[in-house]
Parts: structure tokens; C-alpha cells; sequence
């Protein structure tokens, strides 16, 4: 056994079967789950993982008929003829030596089909479909067909399935009276509320006998009103554990709470409390689960008690070798999930195959490699930002000999400003990343080098990657060099003095994290659990119902505006699963928004506009700053392919329109594979 992180290294023994260690790679749809064809992909991602070293994974859901569609034609398991393409990933799996376990999720209410059901007819906030009142003959049909699924899984060669039963869910909207109204046996009281995931996972362990894991994932916390209270949290935790279940993993949160509950700017293991709390009730292993990305906080969390296992989910797709490097004693070398959502969760809700912001190899397995260079050339990439970082430290682990320029002092580009600001502190994990990778990969970095084309031309590169990135847009208006105007930069990274009063100019993903940064006073949320639960309402002492109570946030530091030109929403652009933490965030914080507007000027007074040609206004205050978007820097590609050097430009100094640090390691990595 590895000499580190000994607690979540150590085996767990179920009995019947042994878990290498307690890692639980948890659920994620990857969208890949949907069609036939594309399983060999499915198979690739897992078995990448599996030979990683994690000690037990979940698939994403499955549902266990049409009614339980997460979407039409979506992935379910309730056929014969839909185990042989599952035979591919277990195979897979097992040949390197991973278990999987295959979760069984039905929808209800958050179904995006017309068919879905739910415990009664009351549609949910986030979903366009009303669904349909299940009859008490279909709820005992349901759970026969959760029995089928589960048969098919162990059939299809899966260790084990996970019943999901939390995140709101078919299952949780039979728990609560806010969406279970039924007067049959299966509503009214909690006994009978209660009485579906009890009967589902009794006919479960009934079908597929002792020797197969029934993982169940309860709701500890459901953070929305009128929610399950705690004691009715441990009545049915340990209903479950006498139905037959083997392990009971966390779920926190429904999809509709108005908590944030995996984004960066929750802290890590900020939920873990509670399955600490479950740990006295049962005596099967429970899981804890939501925002763990370390294997040090990981492994704490076993060693005191607060959980049996530990789930991760996206630190997975992050780096599938994350096991394998913690065991190594080599923590510097994990790729760290770093909470934006934007490649996974985002994708998933945009109907698009999930894949990762730092390791965008997630669920393309079979798509991008990189294979050792067979001539090998010499690159210079200039600019250490994301996009430069990827290019060459993937092109040196091919074998080419690659100088990395930057004027900075450091490597990072905007990442560097991004980490500063409250609730992003996890953007500095893909800055080490890079910065053991350029080690490890031999990559010949020039600090405090601003390179021109005479120094590229006369070093006679084989080739030059442009990462350049981008000029901060200045404005055109009269008083643009008025000295309250300052620039994000000046903000964020010089750190220049800031007024009490402000008008931000632009509404983007910069203006909102300035408007964050700015209207924000001493420790960050995001590093402190206690102020984050103050800060959303999350009830630790379980006084109320689905542990959610009033908010109350830290006063902010500054008055503050936000503007934009467009009528449209305010931060439309921002992360579809993150975007409404941003706009309630600043909303507890008291920024206003303003939007339609055409600037004027900015004089002594302040910034003067006006909306739709209406009266002239004025938005008195001690600074204007300015995030109106980027562009992009382009300076040395004229001059170097006049000399007829190849030039490839990649991140923001290809397009700085939509550029994120997403497309900027992707691009990075897509050339470098290339070269
Ligand atoms: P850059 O990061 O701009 O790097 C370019 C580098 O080139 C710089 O280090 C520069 O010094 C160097 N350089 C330029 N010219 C030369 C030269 N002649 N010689 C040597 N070096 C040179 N993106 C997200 O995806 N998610 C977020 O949540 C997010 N938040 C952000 C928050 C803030 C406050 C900011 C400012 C940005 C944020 N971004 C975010 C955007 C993200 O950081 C950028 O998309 C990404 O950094 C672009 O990468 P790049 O490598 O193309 O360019
Ligand atoms: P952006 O998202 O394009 O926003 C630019 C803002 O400036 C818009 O609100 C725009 O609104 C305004 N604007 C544009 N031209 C203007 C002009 N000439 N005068 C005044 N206002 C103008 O760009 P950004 O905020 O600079 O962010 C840069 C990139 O970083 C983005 O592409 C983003 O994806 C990425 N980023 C992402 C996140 C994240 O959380 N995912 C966070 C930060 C940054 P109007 O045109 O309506 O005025
Ligand atoms: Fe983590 Fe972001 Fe990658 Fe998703 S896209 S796995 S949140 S780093």
C-alpha cells in the first residue's frame, strides 16, 4: 500500500467484495451515455480512469423507463437489447482492474420530455414540462422497472448500481409535500412519503441477489424551503440501510435550490458536515461528496471521521490519473479541477458532450492523443498564458525542443488576474499545475522576456506559436482619459486605489467579477465555510426544514453600477450553470444593473448617459472602470510571416471574441498535438 494519504488509499471491504481504496469517482453525465454508437468512447473515458487507479465509479444515469427520461431518447436501461453496448464499458473496466457501478436516475419532474411524471402535477422552476400525477398502480410499476434496470445492469457485467435519490429527483419529490400532494399510500405522512426509495431498493437487493453493490444517494441537505427535516433525513437513512443498501452516498441540494452548491466559489468539502453527522445513524459506509478536489483534504476527511469514502466527480475528469499521482506522493502533478463548470455541467445543459476547461482530452479519449514526435523540431510558443502553457508543455512531452516566452514574471497571463478575484482562489491549482508540468516536460521557460520578431527570426525556430493574448478594449468616449477612469488591470492586478462610488463599464464575465472583486470586504466566502453558509442560508444546526434559511451577507464594501449598450439580460453570456450565482451574488451585495444605455462622457461629476434617447443622466462617482471587452494582440504576425517563418496563433490572439481559458487550452493542446 502507498505511504501517502494512507486513509483514502486504504482499502474498504464490503463483505462480498474489497474496494481498492475510497475513492468514489461519482456520477456525471457525460452525454456520451445517449447513443449505441457512441459506448467504445464511453468505454475508452472509463477504463482511462479505471487504469488512473480510482477505486470505484458511477456512471451517469440511466433511467429505468421512457417516464424517467433525463431528455427524448436520452440514456436509459430498461431492455435486454440495451445491455450488450454496456458490455464494451465493463469489459473495459474490469480489464484494468476498476470497478462501476451504473446508475439508475429517473427524472421526474426535471424530465425535459412531455412523458415525465412525478409524485403530483406541479411543475418545477427550472423545467418547461408539466408532469403528470403518477397513478398508484404506476408508482408500483416504477419500482418493479427500477428492479428490471438494475437486473440489466448486472447482467450488462456492472459491479453494482447506484439509486439515485437525491438533487430533486423522481425519488426526492416523493420525500417533501411541496411536490408529493398524494393521498394514496405514497403521500402523507413521511412514512408513506418515505415508502418509495425504502420498497425500490428492498425489490433491488430482492432481483440481484447479496453479491452486487446497491449504492443509495440520499438527500442530506435539499436547501430549498419546506425540504425534508433531519430527523426524517436518518429515518429513511437507515430505512434504506435495512431495505439492503451498501453504501449511502451524500446528495446535496436540489437543481432548483438557490444555493451554490459545486461551483469554484463553494469552499472545499464545505458540505461534509452533514455526512459526518449521517456517520452516527448507520453503520454501512457513507460517502461524502460536492467540491472535493484535493487528495490532502480528501484523505482528512476519512481521517476524522466524517466520512467512509470520498466522492469525486469532476477532479476525475480533470485528471484521470488523480489516484495514481496522490499514491505516487506527487500532488504537485494533479491536474486540479478548478469548479467553473464551463466544459462539463455547462455543456451537459447545453445538450453537448461534456468535457474539461483544464483537460480537454475528458471524454475524447479516442480523439485527441498525443504521440511521440518522430522528428523533432525546435518551437518557440510566446506567452505563458493558458493557451501558451498547453501548447508547449504538451509539445515538449511529445519530444520537441520548446523555448516558452513571457514578459511577465510569471506564468499565468490573465490567469493571474482571474485568481484574485473572491471565489475564483482555485484558478492559482492550474497555475502550479503548469508550473511542475514545465518541469517535468523540460519545456525551456524565458521569464521577463517581451520577444520581437528580430530575436524569433534570428533564433531560427522551426516554428512559432503565437499566444499572445489580448489588448484590454479602451473606450472612445469623450473623458476616456479622465483620471477616475481606471482599466481591470489597474483594479485587479496593480491594485490601484478604488473609490467608494463606481460605474463599471460592461457587463461581461470581467465586469461581473470586478463588480465581485469590488464589492467585496475580508475573508473570501469561498475560503471559509462558516461565511459561505451565512452568506447563502445554508442552516447548519438544521432548524429548518431543507437546512435553508434566510441570507445573510457581509455589507458591501462599495455603491456600485454596472452598465451595459444591450437590452438584453445582464451577464446572458455568463456559465449557464453559473451565471445566476454571479447575478445573486451582486444582487445581495446591492450593485445595480443598467442596461440600454449610450454613453456620453465622463467628467469630474461622473459617467453621464443616457437610455433609449431619453433625459441625459449621471451616475456620480469616484471611479469609472472600464471591462468593454478585448482584442486581440496580433503584433509579431505580420512581421514574421513576411520573413516566411510558419506561424500558428492559438487562444486570444487568434480571436479575442468568445475567448475563454476553455478554447484557450484547447487550442493550445489541438496545435501542439499537431506539430
Ligand atoms: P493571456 O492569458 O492573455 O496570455 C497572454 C500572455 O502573453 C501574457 O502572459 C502576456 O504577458 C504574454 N505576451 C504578450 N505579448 C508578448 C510578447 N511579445 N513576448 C512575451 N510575452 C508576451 N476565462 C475562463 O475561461 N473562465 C473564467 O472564469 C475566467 N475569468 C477571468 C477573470 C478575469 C478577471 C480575467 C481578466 C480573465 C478571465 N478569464 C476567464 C479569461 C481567461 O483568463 C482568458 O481567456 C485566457 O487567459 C486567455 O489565454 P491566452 O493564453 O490566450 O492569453
Ligand atoms: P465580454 O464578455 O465580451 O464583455 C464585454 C462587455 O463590454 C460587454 O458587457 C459589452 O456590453 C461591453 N462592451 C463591448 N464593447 C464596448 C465598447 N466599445 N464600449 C463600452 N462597452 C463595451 O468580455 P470580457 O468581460 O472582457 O471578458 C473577456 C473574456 O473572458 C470573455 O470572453 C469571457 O468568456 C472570459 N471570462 C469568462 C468568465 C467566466 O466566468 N466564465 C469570467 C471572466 C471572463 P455592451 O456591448 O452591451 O455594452
Ligand atoms: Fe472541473 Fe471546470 Fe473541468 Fe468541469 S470543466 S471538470 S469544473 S475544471
Amino acid at each position: 500500500m502507498s505511504e501517502h494519504y494512507k486513509h483514502l488509499l486504504e482499502p474498504l471491504d464490503l463483505g462480498f467484495t474489497t474496494l481498492k481504496n475510497r475513492a468514489l469517482m461519482g456520477s456525471m453525465h457525460t452525454g456520451l451515455e445517449d447513443k449505441a454508437k457512441d459506448f467504445p468512447k464511453l468505454a475508452a473515458y472509463f477504463a482511462e480512469r479505471a487504469r488512473g487507479g480510482v477505486g470505484l465509479m458511477v456512471t451517469g444515469g440511466f433511467a429505468p423507463n421512457v417516464e424517467g427520461w433525463l431528455s427524448p431518447f436520452g440514456s436509459k436501461l430498461s431492455k435486454k437489447s440495451e445491455v450488450k453496448r454496456h458490455l464494451q464499458v465493463t469489459k473495459a473496466v474490469h480489464d484494468e482492474g476498476g470497478k462501476i457501478c451504473l446508475q439508475i436516475l429517473h427524472a421526474g419532474r426535471y424530465g425535459y420530455s412531455p412523458l415525465c411524471v412525478s409524485a403530483s402535477n406541479i411543475k418545477s422552476p427550472i423545467s418547461p414540462f408539466k408532469p403528470r400525477a403518477l397513478s398508484t398502480k404506476g408508482v408500483y410499476r416504477t419500482i418493479k422497472d427500477y428492479a428490471n434496470s438494475a437486473a440489466l445492469a448486472q447482467q450488462a457485467g456492472y459491479d453494482g448500481v447506484e439509486v439515485m435519490g437525491s438533487e430533486g429527483y423522481f425519488i426526492n419529490q416523493f420525500l417533501v409535500t411541496h411536490t408529493n400532494k398524494r393521498t394514496d399510500e405514497w403521500g402523507g405522512s413521511f412514512e408513506n412519503r418515505m415508502r418509495l426509495p425504502v420498497e425500490i431498493v428492498k425489490a433491488v437487493r430482492e432481483k440481484v441477489g447479496t453479491n452486487f453493490i446497491i449504492i443509495y444517494r440520499l438527500s442530506m441537505l435539499d436547501l430549498i424551503e419546506q425540504g425534508s427535516t433531519w430527523d426524517e433525513v436518518v429515518q429513511l437513512g437507515k430505512a434504506i440501510e435495512a431495505a439492503g443498501a451498501t453504501i449511502i452516498n451524500t446528495g446535496i441540494g436540489w437543481h432548483e435550490a438557490r444555493v451554490p452548491t459545486i461551483a469554484t466559489s463553494v469552499p472545499r468539502a464545505a458540505f461534509s458536515w452533514v455526512t459526518g453527522r449521517m456517520q452516527d445513524h448507520v453503520s454501512i459506509p457513507v460517502v461524502a461528496t460536492n467540491r472535493i478536489n484535493d487528495p490532502q483534504v480528501a484523505d482528512e476527511l476519512i481521517a476524522n471521521g466524517e466520512a467512509d469514502m470520498v466522492s469525486m466527480a469532476r477532479p476525475f475528469l480533470a485528471d484521470s490519473d488523480f489516484i495514481n499521482k496522490a499514491a505516487a506522493g506527487k500532488p504537485e502533478s494533479i491536474n486540479t479541477c478548478i469548479g467553473c463548470n464551463q466544459a462539463c455541467l455547462d455543456h451537459t445543459f447545453g445538450g453537448k458532450r461534456s468535457t474539461c476547461l483544464v483537460n480537454p482530452r475528458a471524454c475524447y479519449e479516442t480523439e485527441l492523443n498525443f504521440t511521440p514526435t518522430t522528428q523533432t523540431k525546435r518551437v518557440a510558443v510566446v506567452g505563458a498564458g493558458p493557451a501558451g502553457l498547453s501548447a508547449a508543455t504538451v509539445l515538449a512531452e511529445r519530444g520537441h525542443t520548446v523555448d516558452l516566452f513571457d514578459k511577465a514574471n510569471e506564468i499565468g497571463g490573465q490567469f493571474n488576474i482571474a485568481k484574485k478575484i473572491p471565489g475564483k482562489e482555485e484558478f492559482y491549482e492550474t497555475l502550479r499545475y503548469f508550473d511542475n508540468k514545465i518541469k517535468e516536460t523540460g519545456v525551456n521557460l524565458r521569464l521577463n522576456e517581451g520577444v520581437d520578431v528580430t530575436a524569433l527570426i534570428s533564433a531560427d525556430y522551426d516554428e512559432v506559436i503565437l499566444a499572445t493574448g489580448i489588448i484590454p478594449r479602451e473606450l472612445e468616449i469623450e473623458g476616456a482619459d479622465h483620471e477616475k477612469v481606471l482599466s481591470y488591470i489597474d483594479v485587479v492586478q496593480d491594485e490601484k486605489p478604488v473609490g467608494q462610488r463606481v460605474a463599471i463599464i460592461g457587463a461581461g464575465g470581467i465586469g461581473f467579477d470586478v463588480a465581485e472583486l469590488l464589492a467585496h470586504q475580508g475573508v473570501s466566502p469561498s475560503l471559509d465555510v462558516e461565511l459561505f453558509n451565512k452568506e447563502w442560508g445554508v442552516d447548519t444546526d438544521y432548524q429548518q426544514r431543507g437546512a435553508y434559511t434566510h441570507a445573510d451577507p457581509e455589507a458591501p464594501a462599495r455603491q456600485i453600477t454596472m452598465l451595459q449598450r444591450k437590452e438584453g439580460k445582464m451577464g446572458a453570456n455568463l456559465g449557464k450553470t453559473t451565471g445566476w450565482i454571479h447575478r445573486a451574488s451582486l444582487k445581495m451585495k446591492s450593485v445595480q444593473m443598467v442596461r440600454g444605455v449610450e454613453y456620453s462622457k465622463i467628467d469630474d461629476r461622473g459617467l453621464h448617459f443616457t437610455i433609449q434617447g431619453g433625459e441625459p443622466q449621471v451616475i456620480e462617482c469616484d471611479n469609472v472602470v472600464v471591462c468593454a471587452g478585448q482584442l486581440s494582440r496580433k503584433d509579431l504576425l505580420a512581421g514574421l510571416e513576411a520573413q516566411g517563418m510558419k506561424v500558428h496563433l492559438i487562444g486570444g490572439s487568434k480571436l479575442a471574441g468568445e475567448l475563454d481559458a476553455k478554447r484557450a487550452i484547447r487550442e493550445g493542446f489541438e496545435v501542439a498535438a499537431q506539430i
